[in-house]
Formats: structure tokens, sequence, C-alpha cells
């Protein structure tokens, strides 16, 4: 017992109460025609009408060989429906007081549960290993509700909402059975009291049983859209994480109202349990990928910061290094040409003249020179291209022409 007094159920509880009990069969059969002169209900049920080939097949060895046959899981297909049941059989003679032989008899134990709970379990542990695979989430819980759909001992529809993170609205999880027109029709509704089996499930926070929906107040909305599907009893369980929070709603639908039984329930709990962890795992899942995305973006706006920085850098060493290249230039020059006659101050000043004294000359390949001071002479290199400093080594600006 939890501390709010509700019995909490284990996985392997479910199972247990999933295989369930079996049930006995009974018949006595006359003359090799095996005409059936009694049998118990639950053989009527099993066997009454069209007799399965194996099942002949067995009758047909026991009269013939007058000896008593045992067979394990015989298949008997019931009604129209996919549903099907299992039985061992043991067949035995039946004989008057003289030791005629009268016909046969039949004793079976119903194995249906047992084999359904053993592929489920089997179904169970594939599921769990496709979570821990990671495998997309609309797989799992389509691989799951196709399951349950197949292995449930009456036809009924698996229907899995998700819950927006807010816990707001359910959108289409999984639901393979129920027709395209109802699951869009359903894809985001709201959770509140009285949004059928689901919305209500979802915002109570609580296992919404509805047995029938042409009765039911919850399905005042939807009840229209319920018949068009074809849809008579839904029962709706919210998908909680282990934090307690929303993560939706995991529903079995039926075709007629119906009450759960406890092998209902069992299943219930069990798949409902397993939607949680498929869900969960893909909430970590996207909150992990989310986060490496954002790693990889800070990681590629770092590169791009530091490969940025690294080229101002060697763009200023190149213009510092260009800078100190002609500042010695212009050192030698002013050096060179001391002792050639200049004018006093520099003429490179422009319409507002320099007052400081010639140092350097240049000239320009048009055959223009001029003398000027340090700092404009270094102005004047750097932005008029054709400009150069006038080498007297060179023989001036005639051997720059004539070269
Ligand atoms: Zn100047």
């Amino acid at each position: 017992m939890s501390a709010f007094g509700v019995h909490e159920h284990s996985a392997d509880e479910d199972l247990r109460t999933l295989f369930g009990q079996s049930s006995a069969v009974f018949a006595t059969f006359t003359g090799p025609e095996h005409v059936v002169e009694s049998a118990s209900p639950a053989f009527l049920v099993a066997f009454g009408e069209d007799r399965e080939p194996d099942f002949t097949a067995l009758l047909d060895e026991t009269y013939r060989s007058g000896e008593s046959r045992t067979r394990r899981d015989v298949r008997v297909v019931l009604g129209a429906g996919p549903h099907e049941a299992f039985f061992d059989l043991t067949c035995e003679p039946r004989r008057d007081a003289t030791g005629e032989l009268l016909g046969v008899q039949v004793i079976g134990v119903e194995t249906t549960q047992v084999r359904h709970a053993q592929r489920l379990t089997a179904e169970h542990r594939a599921l769990l290993e496709q979570i821990a695979r990671q495998a997309p989430l609309s797989e799992v819980l389509d691989g799951m509700a196709r399951c349950i759909e197949e292995l449930a001992p009456e036809e009924l529809l698996v229907s899995v909402l998700l819950a927006d993170p807010d816990g707001r609205h359910l959108r289409h999880g999984a639901a393979p059975s129920l027709p395209a027109f109802y699951n869009e029709a359903i894809d985001g509704i709201a959770t509140g009291e009285g949004v059928g089996s689901c919305g209500t499930a979802a915002h109570r926070r609580e296992q919404v049983i509805v047995t029938d929906i042409a009765a039911d107040p919850f399905w005042d909305d939807f009840r229209d859209l319920a018949q068009q599907a074809g849809l008579g009893a839904c029962w709706s369980t919210p998908i909680l994480a282990r934090d307690g929070g929303l993560l939706g709603t995991f529903a079995m639908y039926h075709r007629t109202a119906r009450v759960p039984q406890d092998t209902d329930l069992a299943l219930i709990r069990l798949f409902a349990g397993t939607a949680a962890l498929a869900i969960e795992r893909h909430h970590l899942d996207v909150a992990r990928q989310a986060a490496e995305e954002q790693a990889e973006a800070a990681r590629e706006a770092l590169a791009e910061a530091v490969r940025a920085e690294r080229e101002l850098r060697a763009d200023a060493e190149r213009r510092a290094d260009a800078t100190a290249e002609l500042a010695g230039q212009m050192r030698t020059a002013a050096a060179e040409q001391s002792g050639s006659p200049h004018p006093e101050r520099c003429q490179l000043g422009g319409s507002t003249g320099c007052a400081s004294p010639a140092e350097i000359k240049v000239a320009d390949s048009w055959g223009d020179s001029a003398w000027g001071c340090a700092v404009h002479v270094e102005e004047v290199l750097i932005h008029v291209r054709s400009v150069f400093i006038a080498s007297e080594e060179l023989g001036g600006l005639g051997a720059y022409v004539n070269r």
C-alpha cells in the first residue's frame, strides 16, 4: 500500500493478473461421427459450431485406436472475428459395461490466457528494448498499440495522445486502428473537465472510464464523432512522468458499451507505464539534441570570433610592419637628403600651409617633386599611389623617369 492508501501495482503483478485463471471444458461424444452427447457451456462456446480440423482429427484418432490421446495448444477460432482460443485436450475412449466402444470423451483446459500472456510478455520486452534502442517515439507507440490490439481477447482500439509541454492540449501520438477523420478531429483537443474521456483524464490526472459513450455527459461534444467512428466505450488513463507531470493519455476504445475487467485494467497499467517510459525517453532525447545543437552553435560562434580576431591581429601586424618600414625609409631618405639644397618649410601643407621644416623630397611618376615634413610626407606616401621618395642615390627623378 502506498502512503495514499492506493494499491501500487507492479508490472510483474499485472503480468500475473493477465495470466489469469484457466477454465476447464468437458464433453462426451457418441459414435464415429462424434455426435455431442453432453458438454459443458464453456466447451460449447469454443467448440460448438464449426469443428476445427485439428480437433476432429484428435477425436477420429482416439476413436480408431481406442486409446487416449493428449494434444497441447489446440487452436480454436472464436466466432467470425480474429479472436482465437487455445486448449490442452485429453481425449479418451468411452466403453459400455461389456467393453464395447461407444464414443470418446474430452477433458480440456483453456490455455489461451497463458499463451497470450506469454506473447504479451515477449512483446512487452521487445517494446522495452525498442525504447532502450531510442527508436523514434511514433514507431514505439504505434508498435505498442498494434501489439495490444492483436493480443487483447476482444476487439479494442488503442489511442495514445501526447500532452503539449504546458499540459493544456493533447496531440495525436498513435492510433493505428482509429479512422483518420477521428484522429484529425481529436488532434489538439484541450485538456479539461468533460472533454471526452482523454481530455478529462489528462485534466484530472486520473483514469476516466466511460463505459457507454452514448449516455455519458463527458462525450456531449464528441458523441456524433464517436458514433461516426463506430465507438461505444472509451477508457482513458493519464500517462504520467516519474515527477507526476502529464505526458499524455493512453486510451482503449471499444465498439460497444463495455465495463473493464481486472485483466483490462492490468493491461492498461502495464502499457500506460511503458508509454510513459517511451515518452520520457523521447523528451530526454529531444532535450539532449537541443543542448548539443546549442553547444555546437556556441562552438561555431567561438571559432568564428577566434578567426576574426586572428585576421584583425594579422592585419594590424601587417600595417605595423608597413608603417615601420616606411618610417625606416623616411629616416634613411632624410639623412641622405639633408645635404641637398631644399626649401626651408614643408611644401605639402596644402592651402593652410605647414610651418614644419622640409626634411624629405618626394616625387611622383609625372615628374613633379616637393619637399615635406615627416608627417606630411608619410601622409602623401600612404594616400597617393604614384608618389615615392625621391632617391638621390638613384639620380633622383630623372633616373626613375628614364628607367
Ligand atoms: Zn608639413
